[in-house]
């Protein structure tokens, strides 16, 4: 059977080029980079190197790059690190509705420890209104933390303009990127953002590490204290395969970024174009075109389960996600598709299809060819539907 990944949101395969580049740091170039000898100065040659490769996909310098263990752990320093360092300026924090939960769960604990969060709402597309912001920034707020492509719709936030008004009204600017990097552009410094967070693992490098981009005279306060590496903003000895694997993956995204974008594009339009085709009663959520991560595809199937469709998909070879892979599992529909109005029923049917890098025109027909069956098979079991094919009968 044919087996299409298409959750590439979620992770991606590692690159076969930056696995072996990282085989030779565990079996060859071991040493601890904090080590005075030749075999930490050779790690620390990998690590320095890496540094300069994710700076550079983001116009940011090197010593202002930190490496963490994710996606996750810079979101956590980029959030609690600035409530630390300068709660003595004020105590607001300002985020969105649609943020990752390693944002919105970190601001909801800072929350309940005294701080005080306002969440801007989105539109129907999943936009944050730049306008809001400005409205929502007081005397005393220290942090705005709005992410620059959501992971679930696509959404691409219009970050320049946020990031120029938090920058006249100096407070610190941070922007998850994970979905974001590697994808489309980002220049730190022209969208004058801060503090920004990136992750390894969704741009074929391997899982468990990620950094955070510091800008030079942003004040932070680390979150694991120890042996003082990474400038002492993240103790702990480096995970030198991961970093090296990270700053190549970063290295070969940048290099690819222009033509996997459009080649991407081409795919995501033939698969949502086509769904909504094939299939009635079919809503795409988030926007259409420049506003959308080039490889995102979501749409809520109305009278059917995601999950169901989900598992059906599955035992088609066929992998997508439904709400996001990190509450999959729990019933509650995803905080996403109901920030953007949909509602439960609604947003219970919903599917992301995220595309990547190996995956065809073939991949993209073969769900074409299956998804209608597995549609309608599901919906001639649901009760609903009964109902409107019934009503809809009757009218005729
Ligand atoms: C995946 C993801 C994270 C978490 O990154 P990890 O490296 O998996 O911890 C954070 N934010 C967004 C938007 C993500 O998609």
């Amino acid at each position: 059977m044919r087996r299409v990944y298409l959750d590439h949101s979620a992770t991606t395969p590692v690159d076969p080029e930056v696995a072996q580049l990282m085989m030779t740091y565990y079996t060859e170039k071991y040493g601890n980079p904090s080590s005075v000898h030749s075999f930490g100065q050779e790690a620390k040659e990998g690590l320095e190197i890496a540094r300069e490769q994710v700076a550079a996909l983001i116009g940011a310098q090197e010593n202002e790059i930190t490496f963490t263990s994710g996606g996750t752990e810079a979101d956590n320093l980029a959030v609690l690190g600035t409530a630390d360092a300068q709660r003595k300026n004020g105590k607001h924090i300002i985020t969105s509705a649609i943020e990752h939960h390693a944002v919105l769960e970190t601001c909801e604990y800072l929350e309940k420890s005294g701080f005080e969060l306002t969440v801007i709402p989105v539109d129907e597309e999943g936009l944050v209104d730049p306008e809001a912001v400005a409205h929502a920034i007081r005397p005393d707020t220290i942090l705005i933390s709005i992410m620059h492509a959501n992971n679930e719709v696509g959404t691409i936030q219009p970050i320049a303009e946020i990031g120029k008004i938090a920058k006249e009204k100096g407070v610190t600017f941070h922007v998850d990127a994970v979905q974001s990097l590697g994808k489309i552009p980002i220049d730190v410094k022209a969208m004058n953002v801060d503090l920004l967070t990136m992750s390894s693992h969704k741009i074929y490098g391997p899982k468990g590490v990620g950094a955070l981009y510091i800008r030079k005279g942003v004040k932070l306060s680390p979150r694991v204290y120890g042996g003082g590496q990474e400038k002492k903003r993240r103790s702990g000895t480096e995970n030198l395969p991961g970093i090296v694997g990270f700053g190549k993956a970063c290295e070969l995204a940048g290099k690819r970024m222009e033509e996997e974008e459009k080649q991407l594009k081409v795919l995501r339009d033939r698969l949502m174009d086509g769904i909504l085709e094939k299939i009635d009663y079919v809503k795409v959520n988030g926007p259409r075109g420049d506003k959308r991560l080039p490889n995102n595809v979501n749409v809520s199937v109305q009278y059917v389960e995601g999950e169901s469709l989900l598992l059906s998909l599955d035992m088609m070879g066929i992998a997508a996600s439904s709400g996001s892979a990190c509450t999959s599992g729990s019933l509650d529909p995803s905080h996403v598709l109901l920030a953007m109005g949909l509602k439960h029923e609604i947003a219970h049917g919903s599917l992301r299809f995220s595309l990547g890098r190996q995956n065809t025109e073939e991949d993209i027909d073969y769900v074409l060819e299956q998804l209608p069956k597995i549609v309608e098979r599901l919906r001639m079991m649901s009760p609903l539907y009964d109902q409107i094919l019934h009503n809809t009968a009757k009218a005729q």
